[in-house]
């Protein structure tokens, strides 16, 4: 990172500029208020794309993810969040093995309290 600062603040040097070191410094690090601030920004926003995308987006019974359906909105966010199409979500899968379907009920069973598909539900308080 000395590299790097030394790097920006010559090429202040050559644009005619007073290199300031301190604020240099304090941006690379990350300290400076305004990089502490716009961080803080990014993580929010991403935040709640992240919850939008989980909230809108369709579901892959076949992957066991969220997934866009094509929509452009969606391809957008999911570009920006870094998530691939459909994004894995086993947390959100039943809890059946074998079962890549999204969990929608939960309910105690022999085994414990499950999260499972509607279809597993439906075994399960059938007997
Ligand atoms: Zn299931």
């Amino acid at each position: 990172m000395i590299m790097l600062e030394e790097l920006i603040l010559e090429a202040w040097e050559r644009a005619g500029r007073h290199p300031n070191r301190e604020f240099v410094h304090s941006i690379i690090y990350g300290d400076a208020p305004v990089v502490v601030t716009l961080a803080k920004e990014v993580k929010r926003l991403k935040e709640t794309l992240e919850d939008m995308c989980y909230q809108f987006a369709s579901w892959s019974d076949s992957k066991g993810g969220h997934c866009t359906g094509g929509l452009s909105a969606l391809e957008d966010a999911f570009e920006i969040l870094g998530w691939t199409d459909p994004h894995p979500a086993p947390k959100s899968c039943c809890q059946e093995k074998g079962c890549k379907k999204q969990a929608t009920c939960g309910t105690p069973t022999a085994d414990g309290y499950k999260r499972l598909c509607i279809e597993h539900f439906k075994d399960v308080k059938d007997g």
